[in-house]
């Protein structure tokens, strides 16, 4: 999970339609406006597992469901308000249902919020692309991890793969052994951050939060040979 942080203006014609009479969710036309919008804001990435997603491709998630749940906090009414309203809004992945909202469905989750800015402390990982939780809270992370399958056997392939057969290959193309630092690996972290500029804009690294993890993970306990 990344945090979203720097959110795009509301598009106008959301705001425009929600204030229209009978105004639902499913009446809206111009899907295609709001999800460039987040896909752009979010890097390109799916706001839960940091997958890539692309405008046409991509879900409008709301964070609290269109749907009421049996165990949601809030009123059936709240959740149609909700349904219109740009901040409760993000972009994910497509899938077959394995992970993320396609996972979720309309179960409540209890902490994790990419809208939250501490959301990426509540997370760790483990060197085999393992999503873990952290903080304080570990039991409410862990009921979140579970409920958007964030843990699951292809998304740990995944995001190993991302770090293993890609950055840490190329990483070695580049440096000899002797020159890796501490200093080295900390901006290695940095850089995977942060949105890189590309052909199709500023985007981030598909599980860049993993990637960052591990450089400085090695940071902290990498040992010469
Ligand atoms: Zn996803």
């Amino acid at each position: 999970m990344k945090y979203i942080n720097n959110r795009n203006k509301e598009p106008k014609e959301l705001a425009e339609y929600r204030e229209t009479p009978d105004a639902t969710y499913d009446g809206f036309a111009e899907k295609k406006i709001v999800r460039q919008s987040l896909s752009d804001e979010q890097g390109y990435i799916c706001a839960y597992c940091m997958g890539r997603i692309e405008t046409d491709t991509c879900t409008i998630e709301h964070y609290i469901p269109q749907k009421h749940h049996q165990d949601s906090p809030y009123s059936e009414e709240e959740h149609k308000q909700q349904s219109l309203l740009y901040s409760n809004m993000c972009a994910v992945c497509d899938n077959k249902a394995e992970h993320c909202d396609k996972k979720r469905g309309n179960i409540p989750l209890e902490i994790l919020n990419p809208h939250n800015p501490s959301c990426e402390e509540l997370i760790t990982y483990s060197l085999d692309g393992s999503i873990l939780p952290a903080g304080r809270e570990k039991e409410k992370v862990q009921k979140d991890i579970d409920t958007l399958g964030l843990d699951c056997n292809k998304l740990k392939k995944l995001r190993y793969g991302a770090w293993s057969d890609d950055i840490w290959k190329r990483f070695k193309q580049e440096y000899e052994e002797k020159d890796w630092s501490k200093e080295l690996f900390l901006k290695y972290a940095e850089k995977y951050r942060n949105k890189k500029k590309t052909k199709k804009g500023l985007r981030f690294h598909v599980y860049c939060n993993f990637i960052a993890w591990y450089f400085d993970y090695y940071a902290n306990n990498y040992k010469k040979r």
